[in-house]
């Protein structure tokens, strides 16, 4: 009794704070280190700007201080390219104030390998020293020229596969756990089996998410060129993807992800399920120290050089800059891996039900089986949307 009292509390507080959500200190901050990138992918505009500028690591020190990111857990750092970074390491020393600091997320190109396999057992020996987990995501779009297309280097696909040899062959010189990230854009959607197939005698499996419009990467506006909801056939295979996923995952959280790309999909790019803390939690800092909410739709709210976070997150301007990022979440896919909102668990749960009762169903003969059916699969949804923590 105790246990379903605590797991319907916890529901209620979790409807609570999606309803109406109060600004928290951040768990999770998102921090291009640079702007320079040693790739000229079609999904990005990065390697276009010609403002080719590294984040300050000592600023970066002093701004961290601040109380406003005391419980900080995880950094992710990416760009440009964080190997093409001279002060790399000293970038690494600045997150040292943050006390609850556990993980830091690296993703790199795969282009200057050596460089790569230096700087990540360099931060993995100076993490470990600190208790602090690292994890190093290679990116990989697709097979020999699909990828070298997609990034705009020739070779760059043999790079990157050696790379991840290198890299598992010892993994634990260089990080705690290697992820192969996967970005599903025009260029590779009707690719991605071949992509799956081809890394499984690895035994690494692919972390795919959608390419999305991004202010701070420059394609916003820019982006119907990779963007696969521009394009009805390849939004189509993409659904079917990832209803596939889902139907065959085991892993109630990752279903859960899959679902909500595939729901995103089917309502031509709206009716975002997953919730995301951006809104209301996390935050982005940028190589010139602005400070942003997320990374894909939010303006820059201030400057850590000029302004503390603290006097930043109170002012009017953020506040009014959140209300206005509300608008734009519908539409929004990025960071789907957050828990479903209530309305993203009902239909998830809904979607399990159907797609485990709906055979056994059709083989019942009469009414009375039929609501037995019906009632077994309600109390499941309602389960499933009460309990679970996806
Ligand atoms: S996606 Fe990454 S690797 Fe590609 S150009 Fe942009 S910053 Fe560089
Ligand atoms: S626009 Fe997207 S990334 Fe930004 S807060 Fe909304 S859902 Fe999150």
């Amino acid at each position: 009794m105790k246990k379903k009292f605590r797991i319907i509390k916890r529901f209620c507080q979790r409807l609570y704070g999606e309803w109406f959500p109060k600004r928290k200190k951040p768990r999770v901050l998102q921090m291009p280190i640079t702007s320079r990138c040693n790739s000229c992918c079609l999904t990005c505009n990065v390697w276009k700007h010609h403002e080719k500028k590294d984040i300050d690591a000592s600023l970066l020190k002093e701004a961290l201080k601040d109380p406003f990111f005391s419980e900080l857990q995880t950094v992710g750092i990416n760009g440009g390219e964080f190997s093409l970074v001279p002060n790399f390491m000293a970038v690494l020393e600045a997150l040292t104030p943050l006390p609850h600091l556990e993980n830091i997320y690296l993703i790199t190109n795969g282009i200057a390998t050596e460089k790569i396999k230096e700087y990540t057992k360099s931060a993995k020996s100076f993490c470990s020293a600190h208790g602090i987990s690292v994890t190093l995501c290679i990116s990989l779009d697709g097979v020999g020229k699909i990828h070298d297309t997609i990034r705009g280097i020739p070779g760059n696909f043999d790079k990157t596969m050696q790379l991840i040899q290198d890299i598992s062959k010892e993994k634990d010189k260089f990080c705690d756990n290697l992820v192969i990230g996967h970005t599903l854009s025009r260029f590779n959607i009707d690719k991605v089996h071949e992509t799956e197939d081809f890394l499984s005698p690895f035994g690494l499996t692919l972390d795919v998410h959608l390419a999305v419009p991004n202010k701070r990467i420059g394609t916003y506006t820019d982006h119907d060129k990779y963007n696969i909801l521009a394009d009805d056939k390849c939004r189509q295979i993409a659904a079917e993807y990832f209803y596939s996923r889902f139907l065959y995952e085991d892993n109630l959280t990752a279903k859960a992800r899959f679902f909500a790309n595939y729901y995103y999909l089917k309502n031509n790019g709206k009716g975002r399920l997953s919730n995301c803390l951006y809104r209301y939690c996390d935050v982005t800092i940028d190589e010139n120290l602005n400070l942003r909410l997320c990374a894909t739709a939010s303006e820059s709210l201030g400057n850590l050089e000029k302004e503390s976070a603290s006097t930043i997150i109170n002012s009017s301007r953020t506040k009014k800059e959140a209300k206005r990022l509300l608008k734009e979440c519908n539409k929004c896919i990025h960071y789907a891996y957050y828990p479903l909102t209530t309305k993203g668990r009902i239909l998830f749960a809904h979607e399990v039900a159907k797609q485990q009762y709906s055979m056994t169903i059709y083989k019942c003969s009469n009414r009375k089986q039929r609501l037995k059916v019906y009632l077994s699969a309600l109390n499941k949804v309602i389960k499933m949307v009460v309990k679970y923590d996806y």
